[in-house]
């Protein structure tokens, strides 16, 4: 058994006896990666323009993040909050001094940190806001992905997602995406938070309009609610700016990310706020096992020194111009239009086009990884460190793929 060589095919069909068939992928089976470029078992390489939903955005196996996990990991991997651990302050000031916020509570998935940051608006509302007990409402938008516990699926407008999963948790009102005024007409006294993603990657790399944010920062602050941003996918870089928020100047009370936090490598997460946020919670309000450990804070650490040292977000932002541009320039009768900001970037098809999935098929026969989203958007959205040689070796294929019959 030990022995036994697997071929891809034989990959595929265990993996389709065993394992539960909650995702689709591409019959591509990786078994190395190497910074932009990801390696399947029979050696072909492929440039990933995925980047693991952009928990990769350092690159597949950046040396600097190795490191820290090999080096933590021989010596401390793991303690529990029940003691403290050497990493765990050092996480906390490197993350809080690079985003500006005062305070931190690390947890591992990007939908344990969602949950943590409506526990906390919830209990916000209560003990500072006055909301009376059991009535907190969160405002939540159309189109809105944040992960896939029963709570946050409670909130999501995508059927798929919640058939079959009921009954589901009270306490949020979904208005539409984009529109501010919506927003303020939801505003009862009972209302704890907003929560949105500056831009929603999953729904399709979909950008609200223009002033939206900065709308929703100003109507927060008139009737005293939480604004909560879901960064996990638009943060640390991926869009350009450090926060997909900067791009309208705008800072939300409450911050929450995940996937590239882990420089894509392990699960790490965090909800960030200001002291009078967070410190609605005491000893014993809410926990995690693994949240804060020695090993997800030295990866983590190493995860945002490559991001600043490597000047990753400005790269985004040069790159993911280029691309966009080079993109809107094709003229394929499949496009309708490319959306989306720095190195988040959806192309979205004609309905006449057939589907995404048929072009990220083709794209995976020329080396290039991307994923559908929705049925009709292409995703790209390599990692942050590529340059502008790679992209120039991948454009006229992809542009080749959008031209096909
Ligand atoms: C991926 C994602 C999540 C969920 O993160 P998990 O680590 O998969 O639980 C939440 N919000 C956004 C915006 C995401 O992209």
């Amino acid at each position: 058994m030990a022995d036994r060589v697997y071929s891809a095919a034989d990959l595929i069909a265990l993996e389709e006896q065993y394992g539960a068939h909650n995702y689709h992928p591409l019959d591509v089976v990786c078994s190395r990666g190497e910074g932009v470029y990801l390696i399947d078992v029979n050696g072909r390489r492929y440039l990933d323009c995925l980047s693991a939903y952009s928990a990769a955005n350092q690159g597949h196996a950046h040396p600097t993040i190795i490191n820290a996990l090999i080096e933590q990991a021989q010596r401390l991997p793991l303690t529990s909050r029940a003691f403290r651990n050497d990493q765990l302050p050092l996480f906390y000031k490197e993350l809080l001094d690079l985003t500006g916020y005062e305070m931190a509570l690390p947890m591992n998935t990007g939908a344990e940190a969602v949950e943590s940051a409506l526990k906390v608006a919830r209990k916000w509302g209560y003990k500072v806001k006055g909301i009376p007990e059991n009535c907190a409402e969160i405002i939540t938008v159309g189109g809105n992905f944040h992960g896939r516990t029963i709570s946050v699926i409670s909130f999501s407008t995508e059927p798929q997602y919640r058939d079959g999963f009921g009954p589901f948790t009270p306490g949020f009102i979904t208005i539409p995406y984009g529109d501010a005024d919506a927003f303020e007409a939801a505003i009862t006294p009972n209302t704890a938070a907003i929560s949105v993603e500056p831009i929603q990657g999953e729904a399709g790399v979909v950008v609200p309009p223009e002033g939206y944010l900065h709308r929703i920062r100003e109507i927060c602050d008139r009737h005293s609610v939480l604004f909560i941003a879901d960064e996990i996918q638009t943060g640390l870089g991926r869009t350009g700016k450090l926060m997909a928020c900067d791009h309208e100047g705008v800072r939300p009370d409450v911050l929450v990310l995940g996937k590239a936090l882990g420089g894509g490598v392990y699960p790490v997460s965090a909800v960030l706020a200001s002291r009078e946020i967070l410190g609605v919670l005491h000893p014993g309000d809410h926990g995690s096992t693994f949240g804060g450990n020695p090993l997800a804070a030295a990866v983590a650490r190493a995860a945002l020194r490559v991001i600043t040292e490597e000047h990753l977000v400005e790269n985004a932002a040069e790159m993911g111009a280029y691309f966009k541009d080079y993109l809107e320039e094709i003229n394929s009768p499949h496009v309708d239009h490319i959306r989306g900001k720095g190195l988040l970037i959806g192309v979205v098809l004609r309905p006449e086009a057939g589907g995404a999935r048929r072009f990220c098929e083709a794209l995976q026969q020329r080396g290039i990884l991307a994923k559908e989203t929705h049925q009709n958007v292409i995703r790209f959205a390599p990692p942050l460190i590529i340059d502008r040689p790679t992209l120039d070796s991948v454009l006229p294929d992809i542009r080749d793929v959008l031209l096909m019959a």
